[in-house]
């Protein structure tokens, strides 16, 4: 009996067999159900207070979850019978109507509030020694705490619960538990441990006739297969829910169901598909609707990303961020930082893609080692007991739970190595970037201020150096010289023996005297065949024996190595810096002695 009827209470078979049928999902529509429930009500007498409650209670159970609307006039409903029942001691009823206002509220995704109710409707169950409230309790809040990762905690839950439904022998309960337990082993990564249940339970409903539960164990394993890798399997079971549900007019659940499917499309890589059915599902799914809103938008963020869309992906996966956050769904929030991770690094956004696999690597290490703890400390324990008599199959599980840790462990050790490998990349692509873009700074600063032809100096550089040591001159008091120099008779060269050799004449001219002079005086090409030498801490005198050793060493250089019969000579005028404040002024001395140069018949040297 799952509600004790009391033995004071006047014999109504047929009433008490329409609860059975209730409370045991013996019914295959909604409507169905409603009729039950009406029927149960006109056939139960006025003062029948036992069976009066019982109505109240199974009405609660049986308020339709559709919509948010419909969710908070379940909260009502409730909410108005706990206003009735409340005092003035603890009852069965009490506890019973807020246990079923919690589920609606985690329908809501209010998940805080929700454990604050339950751990004080658990703690009153047991004060009533009420084992089926106690079981009902614990399996809500089990799978409660399934969905939000905490795997432990939620076996303990369930475990408990199954043993308490198996005593009471209520199978149908028992069975539900366990397809609970199910989807823990699924979440924790066993989907085949998980599948396996949930085939043996399908199977079950399907035999008596359960179409609803055969529906949401059709959910789950959709889920399983999903996690196996078998998406095509997955979205068949999944398109036979969503059918289902709308068949039930269940229109949110056929959303979700859309949702799921439009997951499974993502895996498929069927990209367009999966964008018009989230699409749709979006005019259904609003965000009170916590979990299927956060999967929405994370499945909606994956889409975008992976049609190129990533500044679009970025706004789907802020919005599927909150929400996870909101009802500290762990394992959604860690896809959608690894995903926010990958987007950062479409965008080349290194930093942010960076701190976001950070973000990442945090959170999956949170979870595995919840789950890693949450495998050793608890579950081996619970598992080790043999309270659990009729589940022998959870003993044998063991060694394979063991196996299956050590595969958790090694994938964690591979997973790391991938993070390092990956960052490591980032590292290296971004200092490959910068590199090159170093490079390419200098390349346009060098090709900005040099003479293309020969590598010297070109004259806005000559210019500016000169400058330069015009100032360092002034202020330290040292000579300063310059040296202008212009290749005799050019013209000659390029017309008898063409541009090319005349080319290969000023480079050079170029290099000899480069060579003659020191390291930190500069030679500039300032014109077509004009060049300047910077001569620092050089007075006039030196200035003139370095002029007429350049002339004389280009004299003497063997041209016939460039063209037979080839002669160049070079004129030269020297100045020094006395007390000029500009460069202009020193440089025309420079070109008048040049010029004295030429006119005195070339190849020889004159100073102003
Ligand atoms: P002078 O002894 O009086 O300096 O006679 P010149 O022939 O050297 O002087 P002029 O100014 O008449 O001619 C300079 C020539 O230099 C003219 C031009 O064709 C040549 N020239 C200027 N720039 C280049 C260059 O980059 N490459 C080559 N091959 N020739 C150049
Ligand atoms: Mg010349
Ligand atoms: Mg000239």
């Amino acid at each position: 009996m799952p509600f004790i009827v009391n033995a004071n209470t006047i014999d109504n078979p047929r009433a008490d067999e329409i609860f059975q049928r209730i409370d045991t999902g013996g019914y295959s529509s909604n409507d169905e159900l409603h009729q039950l429930l009406e029927e149960y009500k006109t056939s139960i007498a006025v003062d029948d207070t036992v069976r009066q409650q019982l109505h109240i209670r199974l009405t609660c159970w049986s308020q339709p979850a559709n919509s948010i609307e419909q969710l908070n006039s379940a909260i009502h409903y409730a909410d108005k019978y706990l206003n009735i029942y409340k005092q003035p001691s603890l009852s069965v009823i009490q506890l019973d109507l807020a246990l079923c206002k919690t589920w609606f509220l985690h329908q809501l995704g209010k998940n805080q509030q929700v454990f604050e109710q339950l751990d004080s409707i658990i703690d009153n169950a047991y004060l009533l020694e009420d084992p089926r409230l106690i079981a009902d309790s614990r399996t809500i809040r089990g799978s409660i705490l399934s969905y939000m990762g905490n795997f432990s905690a939620a076996l303990e839950d369930l475990i408990t619960a199954q043993n308490l439904y198996e005593s009471l022998n209520l199978e149908y309960w028992a069975n539900v538990n366990l397809g609970q337990i199910a989807n823990s082993y699924r979440r924790f990564g066993d989907a085949k441990t998980a599948l396996t249940y949930q085939g043996k339970l399908e199977s079950f409903y399907l035999k008596s006739n359960q179409a609803y539960s055969a529906n949401l164990i059709n959910i789950e394993m959709g889920m399983s297969l999903e996690e196996l890798g078998r998406y095509q399997e997955a979205n068949e079971r999944y398109q036979r829910a969503r059918e289902f549900w709308l068949k039930e007019n269940e229109l949110l659940a056929a959303a979700d169901m859309a949702v799921s499917i439009g997951g499974n499309f993502i895996n498929l890589n069927q990209l367009e598909q999966a964008k018009t059915l989230l699409e749709q599902a979006q005019k259904h799914i609003t965000p009170d609707v916590a979990s299927s809103y956060s999967y929405m938008n994370l499945y909606l963020a994956k889409v975008h990303q992976q049609l190129g869309n990533h500044n679009q992906a970025l706004e789907y996966i802020q919005t599927a961020e909150t929400a996870f956050n909101e009802h500290n769904n762990t394992r959604g929030l860690n896809q959608v930082l690894h995903l926010k991770s990958q987007v950062y690094q479409s965008l080349e956004q290194w930093s942010d893609a960076y701190y976001s696999l950070l973000a990442y690597v945090d959170a999956h290490e949170a979870l595995d080692k919840k789950t890693l703890s949450d495998r050793n400390s608890e579950m081996q324990a619970r598992f080790n007991t043999d309270k659990i008599q009729s589940e022998n199959e959870w003993l044998i599980q063991r060694d394979k739970d063991k196996e299956q840790q050590l595969q958790i462990l090694q994938r964690n050790e591979q997973m790391q190595i991938i993070i390092i490998v990956l960052v490591a990349i980032i590292l290296a692509i971004v200092s490959i970037f910068a590199y090159k873009q170093l490079m390419r700074k200098q390349q346009f600063k060098f090709l900005a201020l040099t003479d293309e032809l020969t590598k010297l100096s070109n004259r806005r550089d000559t210019y500016a150096q000169g400058q330069h040591f015009l100032k360092a001159a002034q202020q330290s008091a040292k000579p300063f010289s310059i040296i202008s120099f212009d290749a005799d008779h050019f013209k000659k060269v390029n017309d008898n023996l063409g541009h090319e050799i005349g080319d290969k004449v000023l480079v050079k001219l170029a290099s000899i005297c480069s060579s003659m002079m020191r390291e930190t005086d500069v030679v500039g090409r300032v014109g077509g065949e004009e060049f300047l030498v910077l001569l620092p801490n050089i007075d006039k005198t030196k200035a003139i024996e370095i002029a007429n050793r350049l002339i004389d060493t280009i004299a003497n250089y063997d041209w016939s190595q460039i063209s037979p019969h080839l002669q160049q000579t070079i004129s030269a005028g020297v100045t020094s810096y006395s007390n000029e404040t500009e460069l202009s002024p020193l440089l025309l001395k420079a070109d008048k002695a040049l010029y004295s140069a030429k006119a005195a018949g070339r190849n020889c040297v004159k100073a102003e």
